[in-house]
């Protein structure tokens, strides 16, 4: 299951709009607003889909 990370939309890879590549990962879209918004904070919503990984607070 994809997750579109702006609205929070399940997706799948041929339900989805939009599809952007951003540091390695691909992230999909329900639209192409959507893409807009998360190509104006790629950062702020990148990492909120990261929640779900376990933080490594040893980074950097
Ligand atoms: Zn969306």
């Amino acid at each position: 299951m994809i997750k579109d990370p702006v609205c929070g939309m399940a997706l799948s890879e041929n339900t989805a709009k939009e599809k952007l590549v951003y540091q390695g990962r691909t992230h999909y879209f329900c639209s192409t607003l959507c893409k807009q918004m998360f190509e104006r904070e790629p950062d702020r919503y990148a990492l909120s889909a990261k929640k779900n990984e376990k933080k490594s607070s040893t980074l950097s």
